[in-house]
């Protein structure tokens, strides 16, 4: 699950390179460090501390320039909205659901078709109104490459 977010950021050569605060519902989130940045072919991937030591996954989305917060880490908590139910997922259920991905948009990116949290919600029989929270990032067996609930993968 994603809410689009605004973000104030820092420009350097390249702009939106760091962001440092974003705003949901009024609310403002300042950021105190980023902590990982990876880039998937559709969206560059922020995992930040805020300044309250909490733990933000925020992406970017370059063409449509576009951010999203992401509900892995803490912001499933701001991103629990009514008739939304979130699923956690440990490391046992993440390492099942893994070892259903044949490759991901990293290594296969013409294969890779489904979101993962559509195999998370196979793994769980949760499907519908739910939405899944990966406590780790998972990887893709092929590539190695962190995947998270969106993170496009081809099943086996
Ligand atoms: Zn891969």
């Amino acid at each position: 699950m994603s809410l689009p977010v605004y973000v104030q950021s820092y420009s350097g050569y390249k702009a939106n390179e760091r962001p440092r605060q974003f705003v949901l519902d009024d609310e403002s989130y300042d950021i105190a460090a980023v902590l990982d940045l990876w880039y998937e072919p559709s969206a560059t991937y922020f995992k930040v501390q805020s300044t309250k030591r909490k733990a933000y996954l925020l992406r970017y989305d370059e063409p449509a320039e576009e951010w999203t917060l992401q509900s892995a880490f803490d912001g499933g908590e701001l991103l629990a909205r009514p008739g939304i139910e979130l699923v956690t997922i440990g490391p046992a259920t993440a390492l099942k659901a893994e070892q259903q991905i044949e490759s991901c948009e990293h290594c296969h990116p013409y294969d890779a078709e489904i979101p993962f949290d559509w195999i998370l919600a196979e793994i769980t029989c949760k499907r519908g109104r739910y939405d899944f929270v990966l406590t780790e990032l998972a990887r893709c067996p092929n590539c190695r490459q962190p995947v998270n609930e969106k993170t496009l993968v081809e099943p086996k």
